[in-house]
């Protein structure tokens, strides 16, 4: 084999340049300096529910639903807000099956989340239908997952949580029938009783899938749940 061969190779099995830009990258982060600073970070975000908000919102600012809303989940953290480039990456790997992209996602995620005071005890990635999960070959929150749970030494379940109802796209939906179409949407195999658990997803865009499944788990004794994901939706329609 030939060197220019063998390096196109390792190009495509082992990609070292810039997921966006192409240019050399970090092999840790695998975007250029520039690229990744350049990264819709979602630094200003509700603690609750990860809403984006503005710049001069302090690390304590709630966004107005969460203000009076109670929500089965205690924190939502979500590395990027979702939209130009973040959108194309999750798209990518969601739809046009580029599972190179999982690591450089969930690096982002541990970024996000840096060094954590104390672990949960449990990931769980939301839980695609077996009908979409036959047709995508693979989950992409389990992947995401994967690679945190590896990072940070906790366990994940993909067999937990099922999915058991097919259910419509959420955006085609108003908020009523969004609850709706997502009722008892999810079942949980199993005893959760007293764990603090983390749902693993890769974009947060209603809130609705989180929502429910987090009702899901705590009838199922979860004490504490948090929510981990690549990217927000910047409105909360
Ligand atoms: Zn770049
Ligand atoms: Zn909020």
């Amino acid at each position: 084999m030939n060197s220019s061969w063998l390096q196109f190779l390792l190009k495509h099995i082992y990609p070292q340049n810039c997921l966006l830009c192409g240019a050399d990258a970090d092999p840790k982060s695998r975007f250029c300096d520039p690229c990744y600073s350049s990264l819709p970070f979602n630094h200003h975000a509700c603690p609750r529910c990860a809403l984006p908000l503005p710049a001069d919102a302090t690390a304590e600012t709630r966004c107005g639903a969460c203000l009076n809303k109670r929500l089965p989940y205690a924190s939502c953290h979500t590395a990027l807000r979702y939209e130009p480039p973040s959108n194309h990456l999750i798209a990518q790997l969601k739809f046009r099956h580029q599972l190179h992209l999982t690591a450089p996602l969930a690096r982002l995620i541990i970024d996000r989340l840096g060094e954590l005071d104390s672990l949960p005890d449990l990931l769980l990635p939301v839980p695609l239908h077996q009908q979409r999960m036959r047709e995508r070959g693979f989950n992409q929150a389990q992947e995401l997952g994967r690679v945190l749970a590896k990072h940070y030494g906790i366990p994940l379940d993909g067999r937990l949580v099922k999915r058991i109802r097919e259910t419509k796209a959420q955006s085609d939906l108003s908020e009523p029938l969004r609850r709706n179409n997502l009722r008892h949407a999810f079942r949980v195999h199993g005893s959760l009783q007293g764990s603090r658990v983390v749902i693993v997803d890769d974009v947060v865009t209603t809130g609705s899938t989180i929502h429910e499944m987090s009702k899901t788990l705590k009838r199922s004794g979860a004490a504490e749940i948090s929510v981990w994901a690549v990217a927000r939706s910047v409105a909360d329609r």
